[in-house]
């Protein structure tokens, strides 16, 4: 089984889904437009969740970081006037470090990537979308920002004009995962920022002409028309869609097969591209994970 995933809706999931099947069936592409250097070292924020995820550490409190973390070299730096962009925890500072001095020897992305999640004792296949760096930018009237000054830094507060992914002409697939897509035809997008953390995946070359051959099942991260958390309702009408699930269904076009809204959403069928079915997606628990990934197994069955 296939995920693509950002760091919080689909993590969820992968909770749940993990109880049905085993780790080693299971591989995430994870989106990496929203990595940043912090204090000389490589952040991943999706890719350490999702890795986090399947190590047992994470803090999904919060659905970043390592559970009970400390943070003294962070607020040591404070001390010293360096005020990093993000918390790093001491314990995530080390998969940093360890993915950073790996990468300083020449390997790429996903090599560094595949051995932390083996130093991690990791059984599922973790691959960061590309090895290119790409970030996605947020145009505001005040000009282009990251999207971690704009999410973290400014609160989200800005107002948006556009969402650009720098780079994404130059990332190319990976040869890991190409050989992952090509092992497998069923793919998940979880439900994570369509724009944000799906985008970036979907607008890697070749991507969406390889998944228009997959099984595709979504899941909205929108209920009604507000997203369960975060700018994604924000990003999709900068966008130009509207910010409902049939908005998310047409921003993926045809590389669907089937959208998985929520049960509550009171979405008409015939406004979305593609067969629309409902279920309880609000995972706020490990059961209702579990029930939701129960489900979309139970769908792939029913997809020839
Ligand atoms: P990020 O990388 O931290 O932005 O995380 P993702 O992109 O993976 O996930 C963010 C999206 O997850 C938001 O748009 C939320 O609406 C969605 N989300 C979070 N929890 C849930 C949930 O329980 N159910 C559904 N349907 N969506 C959720």
């Amino acid at each position: 089984m296939i995920l693509l995933s950002g760091g919080t809706g689909t993590p969820k999931l992968l909770q749940g889904l993990r109880k049905l099947i085993p780790d080693e069936e299971i591989t995430v592409i994870v989106n990496t437009a929203e990595d940043i250097m912090i204090s000389g070292n490589l952040v991943s924020p999706d890719v350490d969740t999702v890795l986090y995820l399947f190590s047992g550490q994470l803090d999904d409190a919060k659905w970043w970081g390592v559970r009970n973390d400390t943070f003294h070299t962070h607020n040591a730096l404070k001390k010293m006037g360096i005020n990093e962009k993000l918390m790093i925890g001491d314990t995530d500072r080390a998969a940093h470090i360890f993915r950073s001095e790996i990468m300083r020897t020449g390997a790429r992305l996903t090599e560094a990537t595949m051995q932390l999640s083996t130093a991690l004792r990791i059984r599922a296949v973790v691959l960061p979308m590309c090895d290119e760096k790409v970030d996605t930018m947020i145009s505001t009237p005040q000009g282009d920002m990251h999207f971690q000054d704009f999410w973290v830094g400014a609160h989200g507060e800005p107002d948006v004009l556009d969402i650009k992914i720098k780079g994404i002409e130059k990332a190319k697939l990976t040869e890991e995962v190409m050989k992952a897509l090509g092992s497998d035809d069923r793919v998940i997008i979880g439900p994570s920022n369509p724009i944000t953390s799906i985008g970036p995946i979907i607008s890697i070359e070749h991507m969406r002409g390889i998944l228009s051959f997959k099984k595709v099942i979504a899941i909205s991260p929108i209920i009604g028309n507000a997203p369960v958390s975060g700018p994604a309702g924000k990003l999709m009408r900068a966008k130009g869609y509207p910010v409902s699930s049939a908005g998310v269904a047409q921003y993926y076009g045809d590389i669907l097969d089937v959208m998985v809204i929520d049960e509550r959403d009171t979405s008409d069928e015939r406004d979305f591209p593609v067969k629309a079915v409902r279920f309880d997606t609000m995972m706020t628990s490990v059961e209702k994970s579990e029930a939701l990934a129960g489900y979309v197994l139970e769908l792939f069955e029913t997809l020839c």
